[in-house]
């Protein structure tokens, strides 16, 4: 089974708001970076799109684009990805905020939250997640990771756990990686790169949305997975929406290759190992892979019982000489009753 991996960046800033780059610089500095598909973030504002499509990376489609804001409140910062027309956010409270979230829905727009734990007032006013939500259906990802060393910020751990929970509660619900891009950075930053997993051959808008959309992705800090599970002739991929019977005594098939962005080759993966999950139980853990400086896979059959709810993977290793690090976090393949 082929499927074709694209790395993309759903949050990033300009001069429209307090970024350093021009439109055409964030562009530039993405296409160079790698990234196939970005999203311009900005603070409440989403004028920069408008000068997108004169850049001629995103004229000749070299790099694909999606409409974007970051609602930036005193409550939260909140990513509201490609709505056909933006939502005004400004009388949003703590206990409102489904109302907006149902608005963005209306208007299409896809929800993410940012770095929901980040330190609030007076560090940073309205940096944390202080809205409560009363129906996380609205929301499509939390970012789990933020900015440069995501693996080294306490924030992370919660975010990740906080979007454990929201999962183990049933809502289907991804996990992102936001660089949260400002300015250019220096050589020894790095990032979680949040992964595509199509099986089209070329990143479209609509793909790229779809993708977002259904959680057909993965964060990683550099390696680059393919994932998918083989059963009764079928094929299953992350974002997949089936009934649990379809995965069971399934064959996962999990490679693994070092990253193919250049700025992030200097970092050392070592150590690697997998774990399966099935809610939150662990159904299978691999062997450590010592040596991960070229592709590698791993296979197993899943049990003959699979429970309804969500079935994920995750890859942990040292990363950058700091052990058992989280360094890729797939998002789950939903299991119907
Ligand atoms: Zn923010
Ligand atoms: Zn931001």
């Amino acid at each position: 089974m082929i499927a074709y991996q694209f790395p993309v960046e759903v949050h990033s800033h300009t001069i429209h708001s307090d970024g350093q780059f021009t439109v055409k610089e964030l562009v530039e500095s993405a296409v160079s970076f790698g990234y196939k598909g970005l999203i311009l973030t900005d603070h409440n504002t989403s004028a920069g799109y408008l000068e997108m499509p004169a850049v001629p990376a995103v004229k000749d489609r070299e790099l694909v684009t999606l409409h974007g804001i970051e609602w930036t409140t005193y409550f939260g910062h909140m990513l509201v990805h490609d709505a056909d027309y933006d939502v005004d956010w400004r009388e949003a409270t703590p206990n409102t905020i489904d109302k907006y979230m149902a608005e963005v829905q209306v208007a299409n727009g896809l929800i993410g939250i940012a770095h929901p734990f980040d330190m609030g007032s007076p560090i940073c006013t309205g940096c944390h997640w202080d809205y409560q939500v009363q129906d996380y259906n609205h929301v499509n990802y939390i970012e789990i990771w933020n900015s440069n060393q995501p693996q080294e910020k306490s924030e992370s751990i919660l975010s990740y756990e906080f979007w454990l929970d929201k999962l183990t509660k049933g809502y289907e619900i991804s996990c992102s990686a936001g660089r949260d891009w400002h300015r250019p950075d220096t050589d020894d930053a790095n990032m979680g790169v949040t992964y595509l997993e199509l099986t089209e051959e070329k990143l479209t808008q609509s793909n790229f949305k779809d993708a977002l959309r259904n959680g057909r992705y993965y964060v990683t800090l550099g390696p680059v997975v393919q994932f998918n599970i083989e059963n009764k002739n079928l094929l299953f991929l992350m974002g997949d929406r089936v009934h649990h019977s379809m995965l069971e005594s399934g064959l996962v098939s999990v490679t693994l290759k070092p990253t193919e962005l250049e700025a992030l080759k200097a970092f050392s993966v070592e150590n690697c190992s997998l774990t399966l999950w099935n809610n939150d139980q662990l159904i299978y853990q691999s062997e450590e892979v010592q040596d991960v400086s070229q592709e590698m896979s791993w296979n197993c059959t899943l049990p003959d019982a699979i429970e309804p709810g969500y079935f994920r993977f995750e890859i942990r290793g040292d990363f950058r000489g700091t052990k058992d690090t989280l360094i890729v976090v797939g998002n789950p393949i939903y299991l119907r009753k």
